[in-house]
């Protein structure tokens, strides 16, 4: 579903993705994990295109999304779900309407089915009963669920996670990673970038190690977690586990 060629990046003289190349296929999990400044958040945002300026390829189903047109992108945009650390919901509106506002402005179903998708969708992340609660009165893992059922509602096909459960108190944590373990049972493609390395361990089908800008080391959950012999990744999962 997704190819990256020759990814470069460049920040002024501060070059933070230096020849990034992945696929990733339908229903695979990738898991994008490295220390901080590696580039793990550029790169996520170059797949969707939040951020240009980028040479090498980004194709999405076969298109690039380097060089798309306004539209094309747009559309581009509705196949790739994004949830990030800040869970950026609407604060004056509910649960419910933070769910159906973007589908409904852009019209991907009849108000009716949104509605009921949505319904449907915060059952599956536990909140069917907070339908018409208001953001600020819920706890920052009810909101981070709120905020993946908001992604969910636009029925991606690919879901994006930058550091979903970092901004999160520890208790809280679990009920986030259990949501998108869910999702990842039932065939959703992701990428996920994570400090949880054991949630990596356990669901990723390829685990892309980042160490400044380059991807320094990578292949399946048991290659990163235990056959590899790379001195960078065996320092950094020894300083995270
Ligand atoms: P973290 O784990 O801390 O989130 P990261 O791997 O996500 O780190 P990035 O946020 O992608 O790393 O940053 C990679 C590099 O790019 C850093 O050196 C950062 O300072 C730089 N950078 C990121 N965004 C910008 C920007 N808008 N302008 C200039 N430099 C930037
Ligand atoms: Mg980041």
């Amino acid at each position: 579903v997704i190819e990256v060629k020759h990814l470069h990046k460049a920040f002024g003289t501060n070059t933070v993705l230096d020849d990034i190349n992945f696929t990733v296929q339908k229903g695979e999990k990738v898991a994008l994990i490295g220390p901080s400044g590696g580039g793990k958040s550029t790169l996520l945002r170059c797949l969707i295109h939040l951020e240009g300026g980028y040479s090498g390829e980004v194709n999405f189903e076969g298109q690039p999304v380097n060089h798309a047109s306004k539209e094309t992108l747009q559309k581009l945009r509705q196949k790739m779900g994004f949830v990030f650390q800040q869970f950026n919901l609407f604060p004056h509106m509910t649960v419910l309407e933070n769910i159906t506002f973007a589908p409904k402005k852009l019209k991907i179903d009849d108000p009716k089915a949104i509605e009921a998708h949505a319904h449907q969708l915060l059952e599956e992340v536990g909140l069917a009963n907070k339908a018409n609660a208001y953001p600020q009165s819920l706890s920052g893992g009810q909101q981070q669920r709120v905020a993946i059922a908001r992604a969910l509602a636009m029925k991606p096909e690919v879901m994006l996670f930058d550091e979903p459960t970092s901004a999160l108190d520890p208790e809280m944590v679990g009920e986030v990673l259990g949501v998108m373990k869910k999702l990842a049972a039932d065939g959703m493609t992701m990428i996920i970038v994570t400090h949880e390395m054991a949630f990596a361990r356990d669901v990723a089908d390829q685990v892309l190690f980042m160490d400044q800008g380059k991807i320094a080391d990578s292949g399946t959950a048991t290659h990163i977690f235990k056959e590899t012999t790379n001195p960078r990744t065996q320092e950094f999962l020894a300083k995270m586990m």
